[in-house]
């Protein structure tokens, strides 16, 4: 599936987060969105997610316009939210077969699909712990698994390895990279280096503008 987002605009007050952003996602493209602090990203990504109504211009999924009242593009995607909002009183599989649950999931369809992805993220030592047992990294697992219980083909991450330990940091990295196969991601960061590591194209923004949008080959040869 391909992202289009057109002259999106966000404002709070009289802040403005985003401002007129354009830009298309290719099926199959891994692209990093990269900006500073308060550049924009999450505002764009929630935006993206169905989770926040831009203040004028629109997203779409294909063809499908996203919005903050429609179930059906939500199901298509998958989304990690920068400050996920894990459950930390559940237990691992429980927190995941309840966001399964929300995706549509049932029965045991929904059960072996928690012990699949459980597996695919590497979570099998941790699976009968609560989600506040757990570290930093493997919490960011949970985050990826939630966002993936369900098989989607559009990832939206969110800073998804920002504030991991170093080792953490290339598990994540390494594990976003084997999730990638025949999915279109965008994943926002702070970072150029993470982008190099694991995009195909990145979109630069700076106080809600887009500052550049081009393949890391380019990019890289132009300095
Ligand atoms: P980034 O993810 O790049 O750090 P954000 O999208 O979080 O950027 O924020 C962009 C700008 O919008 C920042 O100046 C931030 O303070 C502001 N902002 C984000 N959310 C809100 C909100 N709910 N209310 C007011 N201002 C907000
Ligand atoms: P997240 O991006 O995961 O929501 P944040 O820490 O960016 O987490 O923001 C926490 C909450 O505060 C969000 O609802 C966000 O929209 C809001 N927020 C962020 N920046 C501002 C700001 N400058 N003024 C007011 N609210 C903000």
């Amino acid at each position: 599936m391909s992202i289009r987002v057109n002259k999106l605009t966000k404002t709070y007050g009289a802040q403005t987060a985003v401002n007129s952003l354009s830009f298309e996602i290719n099926t199959g493209e891994i692209v990093g969105f990269l900006g500073p602090n308060g550049a924009g990203k999450s505002t764009t990504m929630k935006i993206l997610a169905g989770y926040l109504r831009p203040t004028s211009g629109e997203a779409f999924l294909d063809e499908e316009l996203i919005s903050v009242d429609g179930v059906s593009n939500k199901r298509k995607l998958g989304y990690l939210p920068e400050h996920n909002p894990l459950y930390l009183e559940m237990y691992v599989a429980e927190y995941l077969t309840y966001m399964g649950e929300l995706s549509g999931l049932k029965g045991k369809f929904l059960k072996d699909r928690v012990i699949e992805i459980i597996e695919l993220v590497g979570l099998g030592p941790e699976k009968n712990k609560k989600i506040e047992q757990l570290s930093k990294g493997y919490r960011q697992r949970v985050g990826l698994a939630q966002a993936l219980i369900h098989d989607p083909e559009v990832l939206i991450l969110d800073e998804p390895t920002t504030g991991l330990d170093p080792n953490q940091l290339v598990e994540i990295r390494n594990l976003i990279k084997k999730i990638s196969k025949n999915k279109t991601i965008i994943l926002s960061t702070h970072i150029m280096q993470e982008v190099e590591a694991l995009c195909t194209k990145v979109i630069v923004i700076n106080k809600g503008n887009l500052v550049a949008s081009d393949s890391i080959i380019n990019l890289t040869k132009n300095g």
